[in-house]
């Protein structure tokens, strides 16, 4: 879970596979209480969940959505092993299935059907993905996240329907 001012975050987060959801949260209102279920992670920004000194809480200090996500890794000690890059929906979160190109006649410009292998769409918003050309900027910038290096500038590159 993410807290809802980091929506950059939660979109590189849902980029690595993690099942991620934003929402509004405040510190007194968790002060006490377990988080949904088991295994969930409440990331927020806000200094105020400091006080409540819980390991299923990450309050991280990092300003840009990419340095976000490395301190997310870095901080959770997670490996590239544990990602599932370009598996769900970067819109709905849902996990993403395959497709194959015989079904999309008509939904992608024949030059994307022709040039392209494989194709995913997102169950819920049937939004459709593909590798095309951002892919190795994204995955460099997620192994730059992993490794710890860190991600020096620029903004998460335009995915709407173009992985
Ligand atoms: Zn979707």
């Amino acid at each position: 879970m993410v807290d809802g001012a980091l929506g950059g975050l939660v979109k590189w987060l849902r980029f690595c596979g993690f099942d991620t959801s934003s929402g509004k949260f405040r510190a007194s209102d968790l002060q006490g209480l377990p988080l949904s279920e088991p295994g969930v992670i409440l990331v927020t920004s806000q200094a105020g969940f400091r006080k409540l000194k819980r390991p299923d809480i990450l309050v991280i200090e990092t300003a840009s959505p990419e340095g976000q996500l490395a301190e997310v890794i870095h901080r959770l000690g997670l490996s590239w092993q544990q990602l599932a890059p370009l598996s769900r929906c970067v819109r709905c979160n849902e996990a993403l299935r395959q497709v194959g190109r015989e079904q999309l006649a008509g939904r992608l410009p024949d030059h994307v059907l022709h040039n392209q292998a494989d194709f995913f769409e997102c169950p819920r918003c049937r939004r459709l993905y593909w590798p095309g050309s951002h892919i190795q900027t994204i995955m460099d910038r997620l192994r730059a996240a992993v490794s710890g290096r860190g991600v020096e500038s620029g903004v998460l590159p335009a995915v709407n329907n173009v992985l």
